[in-house]
């Protein structure tokens, strides 16, 4: 099976009716990207970049965060590179800002909520980023956008560092894609509004699920809960992905759920663009989506959504699946 994975490394992900879609990988740092060159991934669609500002005792500089940035784009070679502006606060703390204890963290500040907050943080990892566009195919994207206010906040200071840059003479890129997460139940149902303002969503299921079924992700007592392939989960992510299509923008999907063997035919069915997961789950992704026919899977989405619990969809898939092979 080894063997015949490794054929795949350098093709592009093809379903068995030739309709192409991305298979990307997530990192932490640039010591993963051995891994996802090794494993034949189109791109980054995640770089969580919150690892850079962990494990120290102080926020990296704006040289420091550059040199990195820089290092990934050139080692992708071209090839689409997502990074997320920092993700901290929920469970991921960095010691050295001393922020406020909250009693439900995964409520409070976080993401781009607290870079909004701290625009000095923000514009200095805003500033690293455009410094470095110049040197492959860079998105920008922000974590944790719940209304149209933040995302229109956070393009504001980018623009505004991007015409800084320009001004001391600094090549940035003119072409980078700036999207959005879309982790927060909120966005999911107001995809239509944020498609106008985003050039492309990353759903982000991990914490899509934990925020729709009101259960902790770490929490093992409520995670009978956790249910990815659950209809309300399901219809959240078509709607997502109808709303961007309509807008002409591309859609994502970075969370675990992406790299799921039960979840892939349906994602492909709904017409989701591009899958980013772990590097190690790459190749047999793309050996399920090339026995899988889109257009097949496109005609049971209604189908699909109109099943009421996740346990009824999992045999279904499993069910189809198993006679196609
Ligand atoms: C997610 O929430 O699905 C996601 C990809 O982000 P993280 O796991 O870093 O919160
Ligand atoms: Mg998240």
């Amino acid at each position: 099976r080894r063997a015949a994975l490794r054929k795949l490394l350098g093709e592009p992900t093809l379903s068995s009716d030739g309709h192409h879609v991305e298979l990307a990988a997530n990192i932490g740092s640039v010591e993963d990207l051995q891994k996802v060159l090794a494993n034949g991934a189109e791109g980054i669609g995640l770089f969580r970049t919150e690892f850079l500002y962990m494990g120290r005792s102080s926020l990296p500089s704006e040289e420091e965060q550059f040199q990195v940035y820089k290092h990934v784009l050139e080692r992708m070679d071209n090839k689409p590179v997502v990074i997320r502006t920092l993700d901290i606060g929920g469970d991921k703390e960095l010691p050295y800002m001393k922020l406020p204890t909250e009693s439900n963290p995964f409520l409070g500040l976080r993401a781009v909520r607290l870079c909004l907050s701290q625009k000095d943080l923000f514009r200095t990892q805003l500033r690293a980023l455009l410094r470095a566009s110049s040197y492959g195919q860079l998105k920008i994207m922000f974590p944790m956008i719940a209304v149209m206010d933040e995302l229109l906040a956070a393009k504001q200071l980018l623009q505004e560092e991007k015409e800084k840059l320009v001004q001391e003479g600094i090549q940035v890129a003119d072409n980078i894609e700036v999207g959005i997460m879309i982790e927060v139940p909120a966005a999911a149902l107001a995809a239509d509004f944020l498609a106008k303002e985003a050039d492309f969503f990353s759903i982000g299921t991990n914490d899509l699920i934990q925020y729709t079924m009101a259960a902790d992700r770490m929490n093992e007592t409520v995670s009978y809960l956790y249910q990815p392939c659950h209809p309300s989960i399901l219809r959240l992510i078509q709607m997502v992905i109808q709303a961007a299509k309509k807008e002409g923008k591309w859609v994502g999907m970075c969370g675990e759920m992406a790299g799921d063997e039960v979840a892939i035919p349906i994602l492909l069915g709904m017409g989701l663009h591009e899958f980013s997961m772990s590097a190690g789950s790459i190749l047999p992704a793309r050996a399920l989506i090339k026995e899988t026919s889109q257009q097949e899977w496109a005609g049971y989405t209604q189908q699909i959504l109109a099943m009421s619990s996740q346990a009824q969809i999992k045999q279904f898939v499993e069910h189809k699946t198993r006679s196609d092979l």
